[in-house]
């Protein structure tokens, strides 16, 4: 599946994800992440009837989420050494480079930045990088010296962190 000529989605370690067709430098819009804004109230409705697609949804502001459904940012997969973050704008949701990004890699980002703190929802990670954190849940259970990393490099959303 391409998305653009910049974008794929292909299998990966885990299921199906976003892998660039074309390199990435730090700060690089990868792709803007669109969906349907939805309510606490529905994305907790997909849990009883199809978890993977509440797992995938993203939260959008201190209320409300964004259900990614039929759009690339369904496919966007955790890692616990990103090299993609999640940036909040006037317009919505964006992914960009957090690094470099050669041709051929996969997208990902760190979800625990887009959990706040008042988030319930975890994961069993096993994304195999070396610093990986086993299990994926909200921002206030970040290791702190993450936290500071993620902070100085903006990668988590300023609603985000009022939750802390
Ligand atoms: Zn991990």
């Amino acid at each position: 599946m391409k998305y653009g000529q910049s974008l794929t989605v292909r299998p990966v370690r885990n299921g199906l994800g976003i892998a660039a067709l074309r390199a990435f430098d730090p700060d690089d819009l990868i792709c803007r992440v669109r969906g349907r804004i939805v309510t606490p109230k529905t994305v907790w409705g997909y849990w009883k009837t199809d978890p993977r697609r509440g797992a995938n949804c993203y939260r959008f502001d201190a209320e409300l989420y964004l259900d990614p459904e039929g759009e690339i940012g369904a496919f966007a997969n955790h890692s616990c050494n990103p090299n993609a973050r999640l940036v909040r704008t006037a317009g919505g949701l964006q992914l960009r480079a957090l690094k470099k990004i050669a041709v051929g890699r996969e997208v990902t980002h760190d979800y625990s930045t887009q959990l706040g703190a008042d988030d319930i929802w975890t994961m069993r990670c096993n994304c195999g990088e070396r610093n990986c954190r086993r299990v994926v849940a909200n921002v206030a259970r970040l290791p702190a010296a993450v936290v500071s990393r993620y902070r100085r490099l903006e990668a988590i959303p300023a609603f985000i962190i009022a939750t802390l």
